[in-house]
């Protein structure tokens, strides 16, 4: 069988909630082009509001697009709808437990839903890869909100889907596990299933994601591999408030430099590579005489504040 490239391609996706009698009509999402490749762990990082969830729905067919294209393992969601719906298992970030069942009916109702054959079923081996053996034929109620969680991861893997979506999966998840269930997201990464995940944690995003996508305002602001996105840590700005008025950033060197909206001027270098000595002894050579001056380091947290901050600022002008 042909694998796709991608688990996941939207292009121009476009989301605008009708309005309401109390609120304005929504967009959501003003065109997202987003595309997760096959085998990541891929996460959507953004503020409330910024319409993760939206995506996240859209992919599920919990929520109708407004415009754009959608393929979830090369299948178009409006030309094979079941096929796309199949190769996809979303974990919704509200525990939704039902409380009359025992995790392994759970598990066979959900595997009915989605038209698994019996033989084909995986109960037992997805109450032991989720550590709900020992609870497999108590009510759901009984379970502590850790081990419903796990339940839920389970229920979306029933039909054995390539693509697992993690909406806030350790959102008010203790220490402990919130480590469990990267475990168990980096297992069944390695056997093969692409892992999309929303999460407000930057730390999360860290530790788990190879590929991050950041969405603000109902758009994505940055897509990059994680390694790369935290290469940008080691930039650190020296900012000059030069004597005179400067009309344009001039060549520092080979620095970055810009000229920032108060007159200051920005000049970054990688740590690694260049020290605050070389930089100055730039500026100076290009002849900027120094009134002022500051270092500034951004860490993880800035590059989300700065690529959501919606000034428009982008990430060189860090
Ligand atoms: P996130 O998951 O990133 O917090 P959402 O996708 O939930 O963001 O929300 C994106 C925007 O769409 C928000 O402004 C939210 O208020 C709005 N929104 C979400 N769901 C609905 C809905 N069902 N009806 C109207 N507006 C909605």
């Amino acid at each position: 069988m042909d694998l796709p490239d991608n688990a996941i391609a939207a292009r121009g996706l476009v989301k605008t909630y009708p309005a309401t009698r109390t609120m304005p009509a929504m967009r959501a999402l003003k065109g997202v082009d987003l595309v997760v490749p096959r085998g990541s762990i891929f996460g959507l990082l953004g503020p409330n509001g910024a319409g993760k969830s939206t995506f996240i729905n859209i992919l599920a067919g919990l929520t109708r697009k407004t415009a754009g294209q959608v393929e979830i393992w090369g299948r178009d969601i409006d030309q094979r709808p079941r096929d796309a719906r199949a190769a996809i298992g979303v974990v919704p970030q509200e525990i939704a437990a039902d409380v009359f069942f025992t995790p392994r009916e759970s598990l066979e109702v959900q595997a009915g839903l989605y038209g698994v054959a019996k033989a084909r079923r995986r109960t037992d081996e997805l109450l032991a890869a989720l550590g709900l053996t020992d609870k497999a034929d108590a009510y759901v109620r009984q379970l502590s909100g850790g081990m419903k969680r796990r339940l839920m991861v389970a229920k979306a893997m029933v039909h054995n889907p390539p693509v697992l979506v993690l909406d806030e999966p350790t959102a008010g998840v203790d220490v402990e596990l919130r480590r469990q269930l990267w475990a168990y997201v980096e297992a069944l990464n390695r056997q093969g299933v692409t892992i999309v995940l929303t999460t407000h944690y930057l730390e999360e995003a860290e530790a788990l994601c190879d590929t991050i996508a950041i969405v603000n305002h109902g758009q994505v602001v940055a897509c990059e591999a994680t390694s790369q996105l935290l290469r940008r840590l080691d930039t650190r700005t020296v900012v000059v408030t030069p004597d005179e008025t400067l009309s344009e950033a001039p060549r520092i060197g080979d620095f970055d430099s810009r000229l920032r909206p108060n007159g200051d001027l920005a000049v970054a270098f990688k740590s690694a590579g260049a020290g605050v000595e070389q930089v100055l002894a730039q500026v100076r050579a290009a002849g900027i005489t120094i009134r002022d001056l500051r270092t500034e380091d951004p860490d993880l947290e800035d590059v989300f504040v700065a690529l959501t901050s919606g000034s428009g600022e982008t990430p060189a002008q860090l």
